[in-house]
């Protein structure tokens, strides 16, 4: 086995005894397998190895991996996960099955512009920035319900869900279980949430999606 398909694996099981251990259904938790910076080949050896979702955080570097292995392997998916300039919209339109990084009104209305133009939906979750970090992504907490109504009401766009980064330092499972009530309460399935470091407490707090990428493909050059 590579060390792709042996990791796969192994991230598999713990996702397995994660969901278990908080009481979940078998298979409520999809593994997205965050490829950015490593080539298509480790994408394609993944795609050997039984994976099918996949997230790259730049809409140019996916749109230059991923046209040719759609045509190999057409149950492939793609989320995009990062930050998006708006005059990315449209590629990201074209490109992602689901777009996880909708932070802002002016995204919003370039995402239904894009949408209409390339007649293509690709479902959206709206990401928030828990930890309230000034750096970092994300519509405000305070902002999440007001701007989860503008998408879907002003917009018309097929926001599904919520995604977040929590801070790096400190424990997560507070900020996991805020997006958790949030999307309960607006009504929304999916929960994108929890990376290598710390996908099992985001399982505990009921993540439908995790985001894995260096456990998977080895550290980032
Ligand atoms: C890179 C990235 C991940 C994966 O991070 P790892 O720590 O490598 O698992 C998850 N989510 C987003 C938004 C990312 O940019």
């Amino acid at each position: 086995m590579s060390d792709i398909a042996a990791n796969l694996a192994r991230i598999r099981e713990r996702i397995a005894e994660a969901t278990a251990r908080a009481n979940r259904p078998a298979g409520s938790v999809q593994l997205v397998a965050v490829s950015k910076t490593h080539p298509a080949a480790a994408v394609a050896e993944a795609l050997g190895a039984g994976q099918r979702l996949f997230g790259e955080n730049r809409v140019q570097e996916a749109a230059g991996k991923f046209p040719g292995l759609r045509a190999d392997w057409p149950e492939l998916r793609l989320h995009v996960i990062g930050a998006l300039q708006t005059n990315k919209a449209r590629d990201a339109v074209r490109l992602a099955d689901v777009i996880e990084s909708l932070d802002r009104p002016k995204l919003a209305a370039a995402l239904a512009q894009a949408m209409q133009a390339e007649g293509r939906r690709p479902e959206l979750l709206v990401q928030v920035n828990v930890g309230e970090e000034p750096q970092k992504a994300g519509i405000p907490r305070a902002e999440a319900a007001d701007f989860l109504r503008a998408c879907r009401e002003e917009h018309g766009l097929p926001v599904t869900g919520l995604m977040c980064i929590p801070p790096a330092e400190g424990d997560p499972r507070p900020h996991f279980a805020w997006l958790a009530e949030l999307a309960a309460k607006r009504g929304l399935a999916v929960l994108s949430m929890g990376m290598s470091a710390d996908f099992e407490a985001a399982i505990a707090c009921g993540a439908t999606h995790v985001r894995v990428g260096s456990a998977i493909f080895g550290a980032r050059g």
